[in-house]
């Protein structure tokens, strides 16, 4: 049986409380029963009187309740909210905007929602991934965003005064054109088109080793530990030589548009992890919930600071 709910159903018999949720995330931060986060004793008291699952330590008496040091850190909401709000993020084709996330759950703000979002999407990127390998195609595109204050993008060629910059890879894993099969991609805002910026992004995004196939462009020269395979093309041509990147980038565009009415400057990279997760994710989006879970749980508390500015 799989260690997560395969079906809105299953979702419904798995977590019908806080209580079932506190289980599932205890399950997840000690798999091997509860150890003292201060000082390592495994002896331990549940405290019912808490609102949470807490324990008391044996030995050094300290409280540890299951969601302290995860981003659900002292957070007013209840667990079977965050366990909703993680299912349907992680499992709808989509993602759900803050609005939407804020009708279905019947939150009583919109900041609430958002807050709560937020930090899921913080939680989309697994620590220690590992970078695409094999043939991966790489290119730049731009992503229009939404606020009142920022020039559109638009304009020609590859001058980029007041444009939200994209670099994009993606795992070939066989095809041509309309019958590619698509590996993993991975999606960063990039101040420029300089050869060291595109650099840094194939040498964080793409295994040693593995071949880049580009549009040719000058920039991509010389990239590190990359076989580089360009292909020189004017750039109207760019979506058929590379259809696989292009057909990528098409997808957060619309999205973006979809979802969000357009996105916000600030919080690009943010939606653009949260595309890649759910991207690399397509075939196995219940799995997803559980890998998106699992992140929250191990990931540090997010300070309200870092997200007070609503977008
Ligand atoms: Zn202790």
């Amino acid at each position: 049986m799989a260690d997560f709910p395969c079906s809105l159903r299953e979702f419904q018999a798995w977590f019908p409380n806080d209580a079932a949720c506190a289980r599932y995330l205890a399950a997840n931060r000690w798999p091997d029963d509860f150890r003292c986060p201060h000082c390592g004793e495994a002896k331990c008291w549940q405290l019912p009187s808490r609102t949470v699952l807490t324990f008391l330590c044996a030995k050094c008496r300290k409280e540890t309740s299951v969601t302290a040091g995860t981003i659900m850190h002292r957070s007013h909401l209840p667990l079977t909210v965050w366990f909703w709000a993680a299912y349907l993020m992680a499992t709808h084709s989509n993602g759900m905007s803050a609005l939407q996330l804020q009708n279905e759950l019947d939150l009583g703000s919109y900041k609430t929602a958002w807050l709560l979002a937020m930090k899921l999407r913080r939680a989309m990127v697994a620590p220690g991934r590992s970078p695409l390998s094999g043939l991966v195609e790489v290119d730049e595109t731009e992503i229009p965003f939404r606020t009142k204050d920022d020039p559109p993008a638009g304009g020609r060629g590859r001058s980029h005064d007041g444009k939200l910059l994209v670099a994009g890879a993606v795992e070939i894993k066989s095809g041509k054109k309309k019958k590619l099969t698509l590996g993993r991609v991975r999606l960063s805002v990039i101040a420029d088109y300089r050869a060291g910026t595109l650099h840094a992004f194939m040498k964080a995004a793409i295994a040693p080793g593995s071949t880049a196939s580009t549009d040719g462009f000058a920039s991509y020269a010389g990239a590190p530990d990359a076989n580089h395979d360009p292909h020189v093309i004017g750039p109207m041509a760019a979506h058929i030589v590379m259809p696989a990147i292009h057909r990528v980038f098409s997808n957060p565009k619309a999205w973006g548009l979809g979802v969000y009415h357009g996105l916000r400057r600030k919080y690009l990279q943010v939606y653009l992890d949260e595309f890649a997760f759910r991207f690399n994710r397509r075939k196995s989006r219940h799995a997803a919930f559980a890998t998106l879970l699992r992140i929250a749980t191990h990931s540090k508390p997010i300070p309200y600071k870092m997200l007070r500015v609503v977008g």
